[in-house]
Formats: C-alpha cells, structure tokens, sequence
C-alpha cells in the first residue's frame, strides 16, 4: 500500500499576518506544517499501519518548507520530498493541483492521496478535489474516519447536517477534517531521524510539466477595513433600570 500525504507550510496560528507593500507579512513568527495537515499525517499513518504500507509526505514551496516535511516525517512518514521551483511563484490553486498531481505521479504507484481539509493561509479548500480531478481519481472529502479494504476506501464525511458514510475505488483522494481524532506528537526517535533525513527537491523539469499559467491572478491584497469600536456607558439609578437600558439598546442595535 503506498499512500502520499500533502503538507503545506504556513505562518503560525498565533502570527500577526498584515499586508505591507502588497506583500503579505507575518512579522516574525516561525512557520509551522498547516495544522490541518497533521490530522491527513495521522490518517495516512494509520491506513498505512493497518494496511502494511507506506507515507511519502510531499510539499510544495520555498527552500524553508522542508521544516513541515521534517513535521511529517518526525510523526512516522517513511519518505519526504520537496517540489521547489521559483517558476511556481505566483501560482493559484489550479496550477497548486496539477503540481501536486505530476508529483504524485512521479512517486509512482499511489493508492491514496490524503489532504488536510484547508490551508490556514490560502483557505481555498479546494485543492484535494482539484487534485483528484486532474489525477482522474474519486474524491472523499471531509473525512471523520478513513479505512482501506480490499481495493476500496471507505469513510464517513463529517457534515454540519450529519454523517455520510462513502466508498471509492482506489486509488483516490481523501481530505480529513478533525473529527479524525488527535494526531500523534512527533517521537523523539522520530524527530531523530527527521533531523537527519534526507529530503529530495524536485523542479518542474524533474516532474516534466510546464509553469502552469494561473486562471485566478491575486490583483491587489489588502488588510480588512479598520474597525471602528467605540465605548458607551450605560448609567442608571439602579442594575435594573441599567439592565433594562442595555437590553434596549442590544435590540436596537440589532446585535441579537
Ligand atoms: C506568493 C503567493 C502568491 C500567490 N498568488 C496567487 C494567485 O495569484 N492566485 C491564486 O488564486 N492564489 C495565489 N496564491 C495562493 C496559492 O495558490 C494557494 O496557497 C495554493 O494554491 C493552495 O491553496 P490554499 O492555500 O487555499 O490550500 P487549500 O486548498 O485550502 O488546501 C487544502 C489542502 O491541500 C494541500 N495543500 C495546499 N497547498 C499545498 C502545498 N503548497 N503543498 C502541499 N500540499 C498543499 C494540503 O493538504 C491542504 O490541507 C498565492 C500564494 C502565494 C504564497
């Protein structure tokens, strides 16, 4: 069984991101593997304990994006590599995709493809099924749980409205949402070997593709609007004619 995990790196959670000069910055906070990356690492992780194979994490970015791949590799997965080339600077999700997909081709012999639901930065959520459909393979989005029987995946998909219990023939894709339980902490003797591994980066030449053209182009990118906030406070004879003054102007306010 040869499953492939997608990992993107991303500013930290905690990192202030803002707009400067058009660019985005995030001062100096430390980049981190997308946390919802982690729970796809303990998705494919378990299928391949349970199905006697292997993990090969992929990601796709800068020189410094080896760091979530040694996160990968530190919680289990057998193999690393990394698609750099400066020719993928200005790519859009369609072009992330069809990267990806020539990347996973390249290892040869996938059974599954597994993704974590979003990225923290990007926030498309579009890539997994963008993915599948340029590798031609189903799609099982939004996974709680994810087994491999015989050929076939089966897993239920975590709604708002409830559950969806699906099947697909491999190989396929899969995206996990958190449902999926608590990912594994990174072992010291994982972090170990991690540390020392080697991880291969491979250019749009090595995966035979071309640059491919963006079909949205990010124009112009902006801080959100500076909110106004204003304090008024509310005086009265007595708590209750406070209370009765606030609730009045709750309603007006429309804020319930
Ligand atoms: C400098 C810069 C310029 C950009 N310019 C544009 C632009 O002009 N137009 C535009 O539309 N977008 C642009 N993007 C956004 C970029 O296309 C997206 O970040 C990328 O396509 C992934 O989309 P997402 O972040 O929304 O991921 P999502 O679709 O939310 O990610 C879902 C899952 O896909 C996998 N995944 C996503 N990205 C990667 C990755 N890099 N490596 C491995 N796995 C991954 C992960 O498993 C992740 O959980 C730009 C980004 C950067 C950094």
């Amino acid at each position: 069984m040869k499953i492939v995990v997608c990992v993107k790196q991303v500013p930290d959670t905690a990192a202030k991101v803002a707009v400067e000069g058009g660019k985005v910055t995030w001062g100096d906070a430390p980049l981190v593997i997308n946390p919802w990356d982690e729970y796809a690492v303990e998705a494919a992780l378990q299928a391949a304990e349970k199905g006697g194979g292997t993990v090969t994490a992929i990601s796709l970015g800068a020189e410094e994006a080896k760091e979530a791949l040694k996160h990968a590799l530190a919680m289990g997965c057998a193999e690393a590599v990394l698609v750099n080339d400066p020719a993928l600077a200005e790519l859009d999700t369609q072009g992330a995709s069809r990267v990806l997909a020539a990347a996973i081709r390249k290892v040869g012999g996938v059974d599954l493809a597994v993704f974590g639901k979003q990225a923290i930065d990007g926030d498309s959520g579009v890539t997994a099924a963008q993915t599948a459909r340029v590798l031609g393979w189903p799609a099982a989005t939004l996974l709680a749980s994810l087994s491999l029987e015989s050929g076939t995946l089966k897993g239920e998909r975590a709604m708002e409205e409830g559950r969806q219990r699906v099947e697909a023939a491999l190989p396929a894709v899969a995206s996990i949402v958190k449902d999926y339980g608590e990912p594994r902490y990174p072992s010291f003797m994982g972090i170990r070997k991690a540390a020392k591994a080697e991880i291969p980066a491979w250019t749009l030449a090595d995966l035979g593709i071309p640059t491919p053209a963006a079909a949205v182009m990010w124009k112009e990118i902006m801080n959100p609007p500076a909110r106004q906030i204003t304090n008024e406070m509310i005086t009265g004879s007595s708590p209750e004619e406070i209370a009765n003054k606030l609730a009045d102007k709750i309603m007006e306010e429309k804020v319930l």
